[in-house]
């Protein structure tokens, strides 16, 4: 953890001068001026997500990349010179362990296929650091779980990249759920899809993935059912379909609906699917009022409106917001309007195992 006077003193004693080159980079000309302690974030996996964390942590005022960890060492040059990140920082998958003896990073950002989360998750945790790991968290709630535990036992934070929880019209819907201005709700609907296209990505490999459509898309409408409808689901039914058993093989589901049961009495109705198009959708009334949100987990900007109109709350970066955010919450403990935790995270994961089991059995599956 770096406290303000951590900072300064590395400002003045830095051997790599890094806050003077930050200054002299025209890509980091924009550097906003430092306002609170500092999370110092290494990424895991430098693929298309990665990027597009990192590049969206130029602006972050509380986080900053300082670290990079590849399997592919080939892309860490030109990572280093676009982030301006010192040899010292830079790890592949076989040394990674090393970052418990690094003190200039505080936190690993795990973005490598799903399968991969776990056991690095567990290597990182024991490296001291804490982790942000993007979701699917694991491919089973058990790896899960232990994710949970391995983190809290040796003394490090677990968050989930769960980047709409920070999203400011989502916020703004859960405030005016909490506030009462919906009435009881009644129900939730989520379509959260897209047609995936190259058959051999890890997307579609099963040992990589950990399942289909529901891992990678259809998590978006259990979390986000979870957040609007502000219960925890109790039973779930499911129907899967499959068009392309070529494409998708077995286990790796194509598109799934599926329904969920809440404590209240309010009840769900999802669709998760890499077969549609034009999919990204939250709709929820109550008994006083309604909220439409089209799209609604996408990069944004976000649109939607409420029974008192348009949603106008301005865009911001949805990983810029979540990584300022995350570093609050990771060195000052801020507690948040929902939970990004590793708890939050095991959730879902049982969710999707009773997903799995009511489409493979016909039968309701109580969570
Ligand atoms: P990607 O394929 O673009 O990148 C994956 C990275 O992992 C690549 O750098 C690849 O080289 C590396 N990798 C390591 N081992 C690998 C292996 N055995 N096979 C294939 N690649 C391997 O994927 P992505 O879209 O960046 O997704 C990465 C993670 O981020 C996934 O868990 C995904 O669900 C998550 N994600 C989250 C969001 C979000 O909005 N929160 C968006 C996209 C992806």
């Amino acid at each position: 953890m770096t406290t303000r006077r951590d900072f300064l003193d590395k400002m003045k004693v830095t051997a790599l001068g890094l806050p003077l080159l930050y200054h002299s980079n025209p890509l980091l000309a924009h550097e906003t001026p430092y306002q609170g302690p500092m999370l110092r974030v290494a990424i895991m996996g430098l693929g298309s997500y990665g990027n597009r964390v990192a590049e969206a942590m130029r602006e972050c005022k509380n986080a900053k990349l300082v670290g990079l960890i590849s399997g592919t060492p080939s892309k860490i040059p030109k990572w280093q010179k676009a982030h301006n990140i010192p040899d010292k920082n830079c790890y592949n998958y076989e040394n990674f362990d090393e970052i418990k003896d690094n003190p200039d990073i505080d936190a690993v950002y795990i973005i490598t296929p799903n399968a991969l989360h776990h056991p690095q998750t567990l290597r990182v945790a024991k490296a001291k650091k804490h982790v942000i790991c993007e979701k699917p968290m694991a491919t089973n709630a058990k790896d899960a779980q232990e994710m949970v535990d391995v983190c809290k036992a040796n003394g490090v934070k677990l968050l989930i990249g769960y980047r709409m929880h920070f999203e400011p019209k989502t916020v703004a819907v859960i405030k005016m759920r909490q506030a009462g201005e919906f009435g009881r709700i009644r129900f939730f609907q989520g379509q959260s899809g897209f047609r995936i296209g190259d058959p051999t990505q890890w997307r579609l490999n099963k040992e990589l993935s950990g399942g289909g459509a529901m891992m990678d898309i259809g998590i978006y409408s259990i979390n986000g059912s979870r957040y609007m409808v502000g219960e925890e689901p109790i039973w779930v039914t499911a129907q899967e379909t499959k068009t392309d058993p070529v494409k998708f093989k077995e286990g790796v589901d194509e598109t799934i609906q599926f329904q969920m049961g809440f404590p209240s009495g309010a009840v769900a109705s999802c669709l998760s699917t890499y077969q549609m198009r034009h999919l990204d959708r939250f709709f929820m009334t109550g008994d006083d009022g309604f909220v439409e949100m089209k799209p609604s987990t996408g990069y944004g900007p976000i649109e939607g409106k409420t029974h008192l109109g348009p949603l106008t709350q301005p865009h911001k970066t949805h990983q810029t917001i979540q990584m300022d955010e995350m570093a609050q919450i990771i060195l000052e403990d801020k507690k948040q309007l929902v939970s990004v935790s590793g708890e939050e995270g095991v959730k879902d994961m049982k969710i999707i195992e009773a997903i799995y089991k009511a489409a493979k059995t016909g039968m309701r599956v109580e969570v």
